[in-house]
């Protein structure tokens, strides 16, 4: 880094950090964007913002004891990094994965903060999750677990202090029995301190496929700032959550043809366009493996075991699996088979290296903290409708959906423009996020 605040700070984290390479590099990534306004706000260097931004407010690590079916003592650890609460309640997913640690917390409640800051809604960041696995667990299991869970989380909780919603792992199934937890320890029916609840209990309409739609709108919006469109054009989707899968809707409602959807096991191929009914039921109703879709689909739909699904060649990429999953190979694959725009749907799916790659290649690029955002932003919308003890519709709320990621996609795109860096939108989405919080920081004063 050019700017030595910036450098020295960065060393700071380092030296603070150890051991959390993920952390690091989303760190790193907002500072490197950040070179473009040092020197404009000497402010943020007086009030130590930028330290200050980086040190969660709150870290809570637990105990997660529960007995699964055999009778056996189980115990997981539990994670819930209450980053930053500038601009509102902290408000940031649960992620139950067995690569859950400290570090990819941080990272992810770091990006929260800057993500959240750009939906332009009242929520600060945060994020926790646990290493617990739910994959071949039983509903009992699961059900005990995210009892133990939350009957240590809920006094750290609340609608006013911190909202926790889903991940990786963390679906309708887990979020009603983390409420019902919750609801029974408090003997509150406090509806605003969980998103993503099921329709008959609180819940909104869009939230299950906010953020996949928002994912392909966001991408719609660089094609159409570039003059192009998805009509016709071929998408590739990793992943196959509840991210991917909606992104995969949103995509053919666009006009695109989504071509592939992956697991850990491999990736499938569907010429044909991928069908999204029958995606869902596997995936979402049965919890099955991505090679059944191939197996039912027929259909020249084939699966391919191992491999990068990003070897398929597309015209817009929609990486929806998880951090760091697209690499500088698979980025130079990508452009090579002529990529126009990739918009993330999970959080920091690509390395730097592969950004890299995309920068120099040209290719808009949407950074998850803007273009993943309309998950979160439809849990604010899913907190609006608890506070005034309202439920909207579908249409209304996928409208007030999409005209969310259209003010991101244009506040990233100004901001960009002002720093003298057109089209950048990694730029446009640190610094438009970032401010608006220091901002925040610095009218309450050094707390
Ligand atoms: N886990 C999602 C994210 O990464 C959603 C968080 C929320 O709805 O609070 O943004």
């Amino acid at each position: 880094m050019i700017d030595s605040m910036l450098q020295d700070t960065y060393d700071q984290v380092l030296r603070r950090n150890p051991g959390e390479p993920e952390f690091q590099q989303a760190v790193r990534e907002v500072f490197e964007s950040l070179e473009y306004i040092q020197g404009r706000h000497p402010e943020y260097n007086d009030q130590g913002i930028l330290m200050r931004m980086c040190e969660p407010e709150r870290q809570i690590i637990f105990r997660v004891p529960w007995v699964d079916d055999q009778g056996t003592v189980q115990i997981n650890r539990g994670f819930r990094v209450e980053y930053n609460s500038a601009l509102g309640p902290y408000k940031g997913g649960l992620r139950f994965h067995p690569s859950v640690n400290l570090g990819i917390v941080k990272f992810l409640g770091f990006e929260q903060i800057f993500k959240n800051s750009l939906t332009g809604l009242p929520i600060g960041g945060g994020k926790g999750g646990s290493d617990f696995d739910p994959h071949g667990r039983s509903d009992g299991e699961v059900m005990r677990f995210c009892q133990s869970f939350m009957t240590e989380l809920h006094r750290h909780m609340g609608e006013y202090t911190d909202v926790p919603a889903g991940d990786i792992g963390v679906g309708a199934r887990e979020i009603g029995y983390l409420f019902g937890q919750y609801k029974r320890l408090t003997n509150r029916y406090e509806a605003g301190v969980l998103t993503g609840k099921g329709l008959d209990w609180g819940g909104s309409l869009v939230r299950k496929e906010a953020t996949g739609y928002g994912a392909a709108i966001f991408a719609d919006e660089m094609l159409k700032a570039r003059g192009s469109s998805f009509d016709g054009r071929r998408v590739s989707i990793s992943g196959s959550g509840n991210v991917a899968i909606y992104a995969i809707e949103k995509s053919k409602q666009l006009g695109g043809i989504p071509v592939t959807a992956s697991d850990s096991s491999g990736y499938v191929v569907d010429e044909n366009g991928i069908d999204f009914e029958l995606l869902q039921q596997i995936k979402e109703v049965e919890r099955g493996r991505i090679t059944e879709y191939a197996e039912r689909r027929g259909n020249g739909a084939r699966f391919v075991a191992g491999g990068s699904v990003w070897d398929v060649p597309v015209d817009i990429a929609l990486p929806s699996a998880t951090q760091n999953e697209l690499d500088a190979d698979a980025a130079r694959t990508l452009v090579k088979n002529g990529v126009q725009a990739v918009s993330e749907g999970a959080n920091m799916p690509c390395t730097p290296d592969a950004v890299n790659v995309f920068r120099e290649a040209d290719v808009a690029f949407g950074p998850g903290k803007a273009a993943n955002a309309g998950g979160v932003a439809t849990s604010a919308l899913e907190m609006q409708q608890n506070a005034s003890r309202d439920a909207w519709s579908f249409e209304h709320t996928e409208e007030r959906l999409t005209q969310i990621m259209k003010n991101i996609h244009h506040t990233c795109l100004e901001t960009a423009e002002e720093l003298g860096r057109p089209g950048d939108y990694v730029v446009g989405a640190n610094v438009a996020g970032f401010r608006k919080v220091a901002d925040a920081m610095i009218a309450f004063g050094v707390i």
